[in-house]
């Protein structure tokens, strides 16, 4: 096989991303905008030892799950991985990709899985959801002034004045701010030299209210006839926010640090409804977010309705509770948990969010939520330390709930929690490998899964959000403990090898495979080699813990032969 070669492939798999994946000469070939189930002519574009990428040819036989994508550009726009796939298919593809994630890097096992796991919820009509759009601006290449999106993996800009995804209130907008460009003779930015003025439009639309948010980030510090734009502007329904940001560094961060309000409030407002039964039927109970242009808020708000109200019910509230929420953002669930609970207490990095969240409480009469600002990884140890054995509320909080970035939660984090022992953690999610890896860490510290639910806050893209409920493992099936398993094994007469020993042994002889000190100690455990008095195995039969694969106890057994142990 080389380079440009064609040939011809079946897609039997799909990637993280919703490329899709096929096997042809013992290589395993990843093709953007290829389907499962389609069977296409490929071209290969790049190749590795056992793998490559190619791309789409020809379609030869469609995969039947293909659908007519509604937008005419998703291909060259970067947005919509998975726009061609039935939104049926998208959902199963989203539960698959958490449930991989949580078997491949987690350990849970299949069983296990098929518990845990409920379907992934969807959307009624997956089109024109999202409640924000940053449209950069340019020219093309016969200078002609452009709004629109980035090329996948590129930066030059595609053209589009009205994305499916949002709102139709868009394209008025855009126009009106190309018209003020036009008129006032005002450039847009130009990354390559660093000259022009108008970078990104900022839209932000209040889906309960109707208010409308426009920011305009420019490289600059002020807006020739800004009465013009003002003018034009405010002819749409809905006008509420107008303002613009200042971002005069060459970087690809789209906001600067300062914004300045030109016309109406700082800020919008929108409203989350809770949501309740099986079918999400909307309540009237909801909480008012003031919403500026920096602040984290969540893009889908009909989803987010559903997530929020998931999260709620996993927390399980009766009113008595003392809850902290960790990455609370604005506070959008700490207001929702403070509802149903008796105190809660809200982390998160960046001031001006707990700033948002310190409003948005008062604006909703609400004065059983108190808001940190600080790194969760930070500020939770530092109140456990300094309350354990003086004030439970904060140290014995009954539900912790976690919503972190992508990149999830800090080992000190996770740590802290263990020793504050809630009696459920409830963890929501944008990364299911994080996510993943997270977990395994709680579970092993002495937490269940109880449930796992995919959220499809992203339609049409390879991003899916998840929410997750575990409770602590009752007192009487489970031993719980803190132990440094090295030290116990050098310590004790139990082994001879330490667990790292095994795991090297293991590893060698079986092809790089990795097992964990749990399959390790309940392997010990079959084979009769008492373990250390804390080590945490359920005691019950029946009680929940990912067990051993076959082919993994086969060889740890032969790593505690050759040890001698057995
Ligand atoms: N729960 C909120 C926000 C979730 S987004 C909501 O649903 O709207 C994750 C949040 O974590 C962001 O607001 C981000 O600023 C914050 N964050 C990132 N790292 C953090 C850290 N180490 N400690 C606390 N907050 C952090």
């Amino acid at each position: 096989m080389n380079k440009n070669d064609c040939f011809k492939l079946k897609i039997t798999d799909m990637g993280v991303d919703g490329e899709g994946i096929g096997k042809y000469d013992g290589m395993t070939f990843f093709v953007k905008d290829a389907l499962i189930g389609d069977e296409i002519l490929a071209r290969a574009l790049k190749l590795k030892k056992n793998y490559g990428y190619a791309r789409v040819e020809e379609i030869l036989t469609p995969s039947p799950y293909r659908v007519e994508p509604k937008c005419p550009i998703h291909r060259q726009c970067g947005g919509c991985q998975i726009q061609a796939l039935s939104y049926e298919k998208q959902l199963e593809f989203k539960g698959e990709k958490v449930r991989n994630n949580l078997l491949r890097i987690g350990g849970f096992s299949e069983e296990e899985l098929d518990q845990v796991m409920e379907p992934t919820v969807g959307m009624d009509e997956p089109y024109r959801y999202r409640n924000k759009a940053q449209f950069p601006v340019g020219k093309d290449k016969e200078g002609n002034l452009i709004t629109g999106f980035y090329a996948s993996r590129t930066h030059s800009i595609i053209p589009v004045t009205d994305c499916l995804l949002g709102v139709s209130e868009n394209e008025e907008i855009l126009l009106a701010v190309k018209n003020y460009m036009q008129k006032n003779h005002i450039e847009p930015y130009d990354e390559k030299t660093g000259k022009g003025l108008i970078r990104h439009v900022l839209i932000r639309f209040g889906f309960t209210t109707k208010e409308i948010m426009v920011c305009l980030i420019i490289n600059g510090t002020k807006l020739q006839n800004q009465k013009d734009l003002i003018d034009a502007l405010t002819k749409i329904d809905g006008m509420t926010s107008i303002s613009f940001n200042v971002n005069t560094r060459n970087t690809n961060v789209i906001l600067g640090d300062r914004t300045e309000c030109i016309w109406g409030q700082s800020y919008i407002t929108d409203y989350i409804h809770l949501r309740e039964g099986k079918d999400f039927t909307t309540t009237d109970t909801a909480i008012a977010y003031r919403i500026s242009p920096q602040s984290f808020y969540q893009v889908n708000p009909e989803q987010t309705e559903k997530l929020y109200s998931l999260a709620l019910e996993y927390a399980g509230l009766t009113g008595q509770e003392s809850v902290w929420d960790l990455y609370c953002g604005i506070g959008t669930i700490s207001l929702f948990l403070a509802q149903k609970a008796k105190q809660v207490y809200g982390v998160e990095i960046v001031p001006q969010a707990i700033e948002d969240a310190r409003n948005n409480a008062s604006i909703n009469g609400i004065t059983n939520a108190e808001f940190f600002v600080g790194k969760a990884e930070e500020v939770l140890p530092e109140f456990y330390e300094s309350h354990k054995g003086k004030d439970d509320t904060m140290s014995r909080p009954d539900v912790i709930v976690v919503d972190p970035p992508r990149k999830g939660c800090d080992r000190l984090c996770l740590d802290t929690i263990l020793k504050m022992q809630p009696v459920r953690v409830v963890y929501v999610s944008c990364d299911s490998a994080t996510l993943a890896r997270d977990l395994r860490i709680l579970c092993d510290g002495g937490y269940e899964l109880k449930k796992v639910r995919p959220v499809d806050q992203f339609a049409h893209t390879g991003h899916v959000e998840s929410v997750v409920l575990l409770s602590q493992q009752k007192a009487d099936d489970y031993l719980e403990v803190e132990i440094d398993l090295d030290e116990l094994d050098a310590t004790s007469a139990e082994t001879k090898a330490t667990y790292e020993e095994i795991k090297k042994y293991v590893a060698e002889h079986n092809d790089g495979m990795k097992v964990s000190n749990l399959y390790i100690a309940q392997v010990k455990k079959k084979c009769g080699i008492e373990l250390g008095q804390n080590f945490n195995l359920p005691k019950s039969e029946n009680a929940k813990q990912p067990q051993c694969p076959k082919e993994k106890e086969d060889a740890i057994v032969e790593a505690l032969k050759a040890f001698q142990m057995i």
